[in-house]
């Protein structure tokens, strides 16, 4: 572990019942890196993310964010939420909330900012993500691609120290998948620390600083996007690669 490391992973083992999920995870991801996750379906790509935001708990290991073992409970659960921002699949934005709203809410609630500085900050957001105009509608009034830009926008409205996303395009129309990876990428390129579940092999190429790939619980094989994608190390990623590709 060195003094830029913000996230950091040690011997982690998570199981459900037989079933062991993560086996023996270590990884780190430094301040300003952007760390790409792939690996097949079950790997335990998206246990893997819950559990750095403490939406799972872990059987053994450590995981530190920031130099802080994760906490358990309370405010400082909380606050670690906020830190560590996850956008997911299905956006999960409030049904019931405005777009604005969905945006402002965690910032008065969890950060107690001022209303009036939360909403100037979702609307600079909201701006900035491209769908300033649609603040005053609810989220079932946008496109998935819309929705999740809100979500992103949400997440960075906590100015968060690293931001999780798990196969944020999955659920997309495949035109709106490029206007959600063209926000993540304008984001990685202003140094925001992320880990990034995707099946976009050309983001991975374009914006990762490092491949993880992931296999049966395990990281198989950890790589800069040229070596990963020019030549896998083992045998399990060029498979899974051969198939993609
Ligand atoms: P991935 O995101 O790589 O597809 P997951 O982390 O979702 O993989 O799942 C890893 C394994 O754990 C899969 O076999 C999945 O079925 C299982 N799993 C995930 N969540 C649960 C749960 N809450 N209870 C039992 N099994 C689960
Ligand atoms: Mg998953």
């Amino acid at each position: 572990m060195t003094e830029s490391d913000l996230i950091v992973l040690d011997q982690v083992n998570k199981r459900y019942g037989d079933l062991h999920v993560l086996r023996n995870v270590s990884l780190s991801v430094r301040q300003g890196e952007v760390v790409v996750i792939i690996g097949p379906s079950g790997a335990g790509k998206s246990t893997l993310c819950r559990a750095i935001n403490r939406l799972e708990t872990i059987d053994s290991g450590t995981i530190t964010v920031d130099g802080t073992p994760l906490p358990a409970e309370g405010r400082a659960l909380a606050k670690l939420r906020a830190e560590v921002g996850m956008v997911f699949q299905s956006f999960n934005l409030f049904a019931h909330k405005t777009v604005l709203d969905n945006v402002v809410l965690g910032q008065v609630h969890v950060l107690k900012r001022s209303r009036d500085a939360a909403v100037a900050k979702a609307r600079e957001l909201l701006d900035r993500v491209g769908i300033g105009g649609q603040a005053a509608k609810f989220p079932a009034q946008l496109s998935g691609g819309q929705q999740q830009r809100v979500a992103i926008a949400r997440a960075l409205a906590m100015d968060p120290k690293v931001i999780l996303f798990d196969e944020p395009t999955s659920a997309l129309d495949p035109e709106m998948v490029n206007e959600v990876l063209e926000v993540m990428t304008s984001l990685a390129r202003e140094g925001m620390t992320m880990v990034v579940v995707t099946h976009e092999m050309g983001f991975a190429r374009r914006a990762a600083d490092r491949v993880v790939f992931m296999a049966d619980g395990e990281i198989v094989e950890e790589n800069t996007p040229g070596d990963f994608f020019g030549a896998p190390n083992s045998e399990r990623a060029q498979s899974f690669l051969a198939k993609i590709l």
